[in-house]
């Protein structure tokens, strides 16, 4: 029987639901013409109508977030606890979309700390053997504390978003957050052998004075630090001239040197210097894109598939939560067949959702 937890939801949405069965068993025999599907030893495969593996889903798992970084969404913005997809919706779906190819996953939102299952919902993720990369994007407030039971569901790399070095600035920039818990939660998660990456969002005028530091923290530290190129999302991130391009970044620090990447198809680009414990990464998204070596879709924390952070289209996969047989799978097939060629950050795109809507 089909796994539904909508309750009232799903009787009243029931006759519809079959409806759109039917409309879907449609679709789907012409979809399947043109859809590219290939198996291998992985089992099934997606490609999208560009030909590019998609085999990466990023699950933000809320909207709600107890911090408010200045680019993410706006001050006044109040983030509503919406109809968050279940453990077991999501439970549901990841079979689905394991079926389909995927074999990464990253937890985001919002902020996936504040979800009180968080511990269950990696535990079910890595529970899949198909599942060959499990990781988080996290805020780290209170992610110490909760370290050691989450590496024991199988949560293996962690990446920490950190702006600043500097107590007041990150205060700011988080508008309250607190710099000691992600120090302590960084040491936690280096002593836990996970691995971890620092992930900074660059705004000039803020926080660019501090490149240095973070580069002395790849240079003294195990981890990655990624500087990532603002994103034309909240008031603040559409403003071009706050971007601080990584080009700008090798002019200033001219002896990083690139090195080998881990992962093909990752967005940033690497780079050491003589000695360094770690890397340093520069996701340029806007003035490098790398839309052709993208392998990912989102699903949000309503249950919408998103193609493209950079595109507002999104298939709602909610109603098709209660439905018996392959529907659902062939509307994601299908969906995820469609994926925009490229974002359009470079012209003229107002995102109708926060970044903290979407999952960064
Ligand atoms: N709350 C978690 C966190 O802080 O890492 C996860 C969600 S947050 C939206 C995910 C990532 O998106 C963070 O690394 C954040 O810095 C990044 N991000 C948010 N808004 C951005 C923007 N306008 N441009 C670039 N990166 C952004």
């Amino acid at each position: 029987s089909p796994v539904c937890s909508l309750g009232n939801i799903w009787i009243a949405g029931r006759s519809s639901c079959l409806a759109m069965e039917a409309c879907a068993e449609t679709a789907h025999s012409a979809a399947i013409r043109t859809v590219g599907l290939a198996k291998d030893e992985r089992g099934e495969r997606m490609r999208d109508w560009m030909g590019r593996d998609i085999h990466y889903l990023r699950v933000s798992l809320t909207e709600r977030c107890n911090l408010k970084c200045i680019y993410c969404r706006e001050e006044t913005e109040f983030c509503k606890a919406k109809q968050e997809l279940s453990l077991m919706e999501l439970t549901q779906l990841m079979r689905i979309f394991v079926d389909l190819g995927i074999t990464k996953v990253r937890l985001t939102g919002g902020e996936p700390l504040v979800r009180k299952d968080l511990e269950q919902i990696v535990q079910m993720i890595a529970s899949f053997p198909q599942i060959n990369d499990l990781s988080i994007t996290t805020n780290a407030q209170g992610l110490a504390e909760r370290l050691p039971v989450l590496h024991h569901a199988g949560l293996r790399r962690v990446n920490i978003s950190l702006d600043s070095l500097d107590a007041d600035r990150y205060r700011r920039m988080t508008r309250g957050g607190e710099l000691d818990k992600v120090l302590d939660s960084i040491h936690a998660a280096v002593k836990e052998n996970m691995t971890v990456k620092i992930n900074t969002v660059l705004v000039r005028g803020e926080n660019d004075t501090e490149i240095g530091d973070f580069i002395a923290l790849a240079r003294d530290y195990p981890v990655d630090v990624r500087f990532i190129e603002l994103m034309p999302f909240s008031t603040l991130g559409a403003a071009d001239g706050r971007r601080v391009s990584g080009s700008e970044i090798l002019e200033r620090y001219p002896f990083l040197h690139p090195v080998e990447v881990r992962d093909p198809s990752q967005p940033a680009k690497d780079y050491c210097g003589e000695g360094f414990a770690g890397r340093v990464g520069l996701i340029n998204p806007v003035s490098h894109k790398f839309c052709n070596k993208c392998s990912r879709v989102r699903l949000t924390s309503d249950g919408k598939l998103r193609m493209c952070l950079g595109q507002d289209e999104e298939t709602d996969l909610r109603p098709w939560l209660c439905s018996t047989g392959d529907s659902l799978k062939q509307v994601i097939r299908e969906a995820i067949y469609q994926k925009p060629e490229e974002h359009s950050f470079c012209s003229a795109f107002h995102a109708t959702r926060a970044m903290n809507q979407i999952g960064g």
